[in-house]
């Protein structure tokens, strides 16, 4: 599995990606409002891989309770792919606790699943596989 992204819990997406766009010293590529999740995602590129900035839009979202309970900051690690049924199958069989079982659509134009921290000594992990257009 590839690391596809890192995806970072943020308070004001505005800011955040003023902080990046000076770190990475780059623009941001995309903006997506992801409205199941509801969240706005902005991606930045980074040597082979990206960076997700996750910005919560209610207090529903995951990512606002996230950021009430752990502050910003690292929110997951996201894996590509080539069969995200596949490895749903493989990773529930070994024991890793799938939080869908079925996979949902995501930002960037992809199928995602997520596994839960408490089988992965604490981190969410992501899966994610490229939707064909
Ligand atoms: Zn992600």
């Amino acid at each position: 599995m590839k690391l596809e992204h890192v995806g970072i819990a943020v308070s004001e997406l505005g800011m955040s990606n003023e902080l990046f766009r000076r770190l990475l010293g780059r623009e941001n590529y995309k903006t997506e409002t992801v409205d199941s999740e509801h969240v706005t995602t902005s991606f930045f590129k980074a040597g082979g891989t990206k960076i997700e900035l996750l910005e919560s839009g209610d207090e529903e979202s995951a990512i606002a309770r996230f950021i009430a309970k752990k502050g910003e900051g690292i929110h997951h690690l996201a894996f590509k792919v080539e069969d995200i049924y596949a490895e749903m199958k493989r990773l529930g069989g070994l024991g890793f606790e799938l939080l869908n079982s079925e996979p949902k659509l995501g930002a960037d134009n992809k199928l995602i699943c997520f596994l839960h921290p408490k089988s992965t000594n604490g981190v969410l992990i992501e899966l994610c596989q490229d939707i064909e257009n």
